[in-house]
């Protein structure tokens, strides 16, 4: 792979152009940083091409994942990026996939995708190559441009349509032997994101559409992540809020003695001006959404301030699929009711109710009838005291799915996923061996997916502060940058600075030469925008006195030592 030692790293040849003003286009933190330190230029949505800095903590990071993969004993290949439909036929995701897949014709105007994953191209090499379990068990991986037709490309990299990603392929004879192959993945992950230096967890995850059995997801913790992790230290319990279950109560819920009432809501179509009309909370509240249906809608209800679960929605018999929720004039055409003021009581559709709203003493719901609520109304009697299931997504404080302590919530960055696939591929795409019996038996598989790109973005948004990014030492595009002050004007300066560069490179530390010839504030802007961990300072005045300025770009504390002194604290 690339060498990135012992060559020579001049600013000036960079063809690096920092900013100073937020872009405008960019919303979180890291795509802030990632342009103005001049990482990524755009080309167009979801497209980037990454500049040399940029494209050193990619090849970094590319790199330990590799290390890493190959300590496991997997082995690296390629896979073309551009794959025939028929394959994806073969496995039924031609037509499941969606838009995500883009989708290209040949001069033949035959069909082809852009890979966004390899468990067809995988398959068809395993059905091809391998015959007998005495190959087994084995481990496949490629690191690889993917390419999804994500309806939001945002965030820069982090979600971008083209980007890299590490896939890893395991065949397996049985159930018992993907087992261990997964738990080989799951400590090599994380391996690699702690040598990484990145803060993550590992959380039980839905496997979506590639499909299987167990899936686990790693989790880079910041803000700005997109997914809710829903955890419990006590229990050791971390789970995707995707797919954290919700508990029934089991407390009796003592309920009110006033009976259902119906109450004239002038241009109450939401829940807040509803409140706020009534004076009451969200939470006293339910709502009835109607989800498009195989046939008819399907209605599904929750306590107001709750959120409905789109994973555990798709699970409802008859329910459309992707899950979406039924427009107006659908709602108007099915139940003959107006928008806005849909409720439970005699709606004429097959209704699912939350677990939670069995326990709400009395509840305040849509009437069925422009401009009216039912207030006062109760679950066993004014609904019927139907079954309920669980419908939304878990909360700060609801009770750990073991039973014993309380979920938090923290928010993630999806970095990695390990999934057990089981026979899905294999049995579709025919691909099987022979057990020590002669049998045939379909291949047991396992994939495993790593964020490459994302990686470099979820690094910027755990460290950075407000003069710019904090690499975390084994990621950062260089070691060390060495300024000097005014080079062009001191000879003594530029003798000692280029010493001093040329001894750190043939000792194999990364090291960047700042030759600009400008001003030493903005080199020094410059170089904790980059976040380089290391910045040397070489001065007329400091080499005078046999000194040279040492900073660490995490304390931000500078010292001035000698130059024995600089280089020791340097190579350890
Ligand atoms: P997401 O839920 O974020 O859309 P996914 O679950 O569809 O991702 P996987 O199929 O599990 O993604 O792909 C493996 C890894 O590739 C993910 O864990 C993630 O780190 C990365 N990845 C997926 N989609 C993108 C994207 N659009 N841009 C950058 N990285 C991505
Ligand atoms: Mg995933």
């Amino acid at each position: 792979y690339i060498q990135i030692k012992k060559i020579n790293m001049f600013y000036s040849k960079l063809g690096l152009t920092t900013i100073k003003e937020n872009p405008s286009d960019a919303e979180i933190i890291s795509h802030q940083l990632m342009l103005r330190a001049g990482l990524i230029r755009k080309l167009s949505a979801g497209l980037y091409t990454w500049m040399p800095i940029g494209l050193r903590v990619l090849r970094k990071v590319e790199n330990i994942v590799r290390e890493e993969m190959n300590n496991a004993g997997a082995q690296e290949i390629l896979m073309p990026a551009v794959q025939p439909s028929s394959l994806w036929e073969e496995s039924g995701r031609w037509n499941e996939y969606g838009s995500l897949l883009l989708r290209i014709k040949d001069r033949h105007n035959r069909d082809y995708c852009f890979g966004p994953t390899h468990e067809e191209v995988i398959t068809d090499i395993a059905r091809k190559e391998l015959r007998s379990h005495k190959q087994l068990p084995l481990n496949f991986y490629q690191i690889q441009t993917k390419f999804r037709d994500e309806i939001r490309p945002r965030f820069g990299v982090m979600r971008a349509r083209e980007f890299l990603m590490k896939d890893a392929y395991s065949f397996h004879l049985d159930q018992d032997s993907l087992e261990q192959g997964y738990n080989l993945m799951h400590k090599t992950y994380s391996k690699a994101f702690e040598r990484m230096g990145l803060e993550f967890r590992v959380v039980d995850a839905d496997s979506g559409e590639i499909g299987g059995n167990r899936s686990q997801e790693f989790h880079v913790i910041a803000d700005s992540g997109e997914d809710a992790i829903a955890y419990c230290d006590e229990e050791n319990y971390a789970a995707n809020i995707e797919l954290t279950p919700t508990l029934k109560s089991q407390t009796k819920t003592i309920k009110s003695k006033q009976r259902k009432e119906k109450k004239h809501t002038p241009n109450t179509k939401d829940i807040a001006s509803l409140c706020k009309l009534l004076k009451v909370e969200p939470k006293d509240t339910v709502k009835t959404l109607l989800l498009k249906g195989e046939k008819k809608p399907i209605a599904v209800v929750l306590r107001g301030d709750h959120q409905l679960n789109i994973i555990k929605a798709a699970k409802i018999s008859g329910i459309s699929l992707p899950v979406t929720m039924a427009d107006e004039k659908e709602i108007k055409k099915s139940t003959g009711y107006d928008f806005g003021y849909i409720g439970p009581i005699d709606l004429g559709l097959k209704i699912y109710y939350d677990h939670a709203v069995s326990e709400m003493p009395s509840l305040i719901c849509g009437a069925n009838e422009k401009d009216y609520h039912f207030v006062d109304a109760n679950f066993s009697d004014d609904l019927g005291n139907p079954d309920t299931i669980d419908l939304r997504n878990a909360e700060v404080g609801d009770p750990s799915p073991n039973g014993k302590g309380k979920l938090s919530i923290a928010r993630g960055i999806e970095v990695g996923h390990i999934f057990q696939l089981g026979t899905k591929y294999s049995q579709a795409l025919k691909a099987s061996v022979q057990d020590d019996s002669g049998k045939d038996v379909p291949l047991s598989m396992g994939c495993y997916g790593i964020g490459i790109s994302r990686i470099v973005a979820a690094a910027i948004e755990q460290n950075h502060d407000e003069s710019g990014i904090i690499w975390p030492e084994n990621i950062a595009p260089f070691k060390v940058i060495i300024i000097p002050i005014n080079m062009h004007k001191s000879k003594k300066v530029e003798t000692a600075a280029s010493d001093l560069y040329e001894f750190l490179k043939n000792q194999n530390i990364e090291v960047l030469f700042d030759d600009r010839k400008i001003r030493p504030g903005i080199q020094f802007a410059d170089a904790e925008l980059i976040g380089i961990p290391i910045r040397i300072v070489i001065s007329e005045k400091g080499i005078t006195n046999n000194q040279i300025e040492f900073r660490s770009r995490i304390s931000q504390d500078s010292e001035m030592l000698s130059r024995e002194e600089v280089i020791k604290r340097i190579i350890s």
